[in-house]
């Protein structure tokens, strides 16, 4: 079995369901006494979202590249990233190491067109929801994406920052979620991303009808799968 390498604690709400999924796929793999292979660094998530604020990039860049080269160092067999936002720097990272990153946008947009979806809504915060680096990963899957309106960006990302990643779960955010995804679905999309690790700690697929596809859920069942060589 490979050695995963996490880099973790963005926020720590979100690696818990990391450390849980991979280890619980793992054991419905092999069976038995059998759980993952795990490095974990967990990072102090007060720092990078300073330089997520700052937008000093290229500093966060360098502590997680830092951190990929310790995980490396320590046996690591490949790298996973438990956030959407910081694949803004994967890039970066990966040309520090010479192991490979398992890229959160490409198991999401593999899983999409594997049940068949040509467009897909995509939530997360504004960095993922506005910028080039996520969308263009899925664009060149051959997917179309749409995100919210002005507003719904602004409150999707409020909602993530100032409550899912304190670990904050409010029914009036779950209800602000809902509304958002039905516009997307009405704008056309047939699945939504839940393209931050936190949402799925807030919203359900047994909550809509709208399929959703949680990326973390998604990026931790591969992790699992290439550890044991799928
Ligand atoms: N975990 C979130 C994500 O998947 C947001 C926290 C962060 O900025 O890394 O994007």
């Amino acid at each position: 079995m490979k050695t995963i390498g996490l880099i973790g604690g963005m926020s720590w709400e979100s690696t818990v369901s990391y450390y849980q999924l991979i280890n619980e796929t793992i054991k419905g793999k092999l069976g038995g006494f059998h759980s993952a292979k795990i490095l974990l660094y967990s990072v102090d998530f007060a720092e990078i979202e300073h330089y997520q604020a700052s937008g000093d990039w290229d500093k966060s860049a360098q502590v997680l590249s830092e951190i990929a080269v310790k995980l490396e160092q320590a046996g690591a067999d490949f790298i996973v990233i438990c956030t959407n936002t910081m694949h803004k720097v994967a890039p970066q990272i990966q040309e520090t190491i010479s192991i490979p990153i398992l890229h959160i946008a490409q198991a999401t947009a593999h899983a999409l067109l594997e049940n068949g979806i040509k467009k897909v809504g995509l939530l997360g915060t504004k960095y993922t929801m506005t910028q080039d680096f996520y969308k263009e990963k899925l664009l060149d899957s051959g997917l179309e994406v749409v995100i919210p309106d002005q507003a719904g960006v602004e409150e999707v990302n409020r909602i993530i920052y100032d409550e899912l990643c304190l670990g904050q779960i409010k029914e009036s955010s779950k209800e602000s979620y809902l509304d958002i995804i039905d516009d997307l679905k009405n704008a056309g999309a047939e699945a939504v991303i839940l393209g931050c690790t936190e949402i799925g700690l807030l919203v359900k697929q047994e909550d809509t009808d709208v399929p959703l596809f949680d990326t973390t859920d998604i990026h931790a069942k591969r992790a699992a799968e290439v550890a044991v060589g799928e």
